[in-house]
C-alpha cells in the first residue's frame, strides 16, 4: 500500500523521525496529542487539544499536553501562534501559510494562497535587513460573530 501524505501511518513516521532527530522518544502522549493537532484546522489552544486527546486518553494532563505541544513547536512539527491577549494556538500544518483572525471570538481560519516574496510590496524598502520571508495575519469578524 502507498502511503499518502494524510494517512495516520505517515503522520506517525514523520513524528518519530522528527522526535528523535531533536532528541526526544515517541510516546503514546505525544502520539495523540499529535494526531489530534493534525487532524483539525482550528488552530486549537493547549485546552482546545486536551479536551480532544482526553476522548481517546482521559489520563492525559493538561500540562503534558502543553510540554508535548511545545515539544512539537522546538522540534518543527507544529506552529505556535502568539497573540497579543497572551492567548496562543497551535497549528499541525507547517508549511508557508497566512492566517485570518476573527478579532471577536479568536477563531483563526487558514487563508488560501500567498504572494511570492519579490511581489509583496515595500520589502525593498528594507534597507540592511535581508528578508528571507513574511508572516501576513488577516483582521477580521468571522460569520457567526458578523
Ligand atoms: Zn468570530
Ligand atoms: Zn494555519
Amino acid at each position: 500500500m502507498k502511503l499518502s501524505e494524510d494517512t495516520p501511518l505517515h503522520h506517525q513516521a514523520r513524528l518519530r523521525a522528527a522526535l528523535e532527530q531533536s532528541g526526544h522518544r515517541l510516546t503514546e502522549q505525544r502520539a495523540a496529542v499529535y494526531r489530534f493537532l493534525v487532524s483539525t484546522d482550528t488552530h486549537p489552544t493547549a485546552e482546545d487539544v486536551h479536551q480532544g486527546v482526553r476522548r481517546s486518553l482521559p489520563a492525559i494532563s493538561l500540562a503534558t499536553v502543553y510540554k508535548s505541544l511545545e515539544t512539537f513547536v522546538g522540534s518543527g512539527l507544529a506552529l505556535k501562534l502568539n497573540y497579543s491577549d497572551g492567548s496562543s494556538r497551535y497549528d499541525g500544518r507547517t508549511d508557508p501559510h497566512h492566517h485570518a483572525r476573527c478579532a471577536v471570538c479568536g477563531e483563526v481560519r487558514d487563508v488560501p494562497g500567498s504572494l511570492p516574496l519579490q511581489n509583496v510590496p515595500g520589502l525593498h524598502l528594507a534597507g540592511d535587513f535581508q528578508v528571507t520571508g513574511y508572516r501576513l495575519e488577516l483582521t477580521g469578524v468571522c460569520g457567526a460573530c458578523a
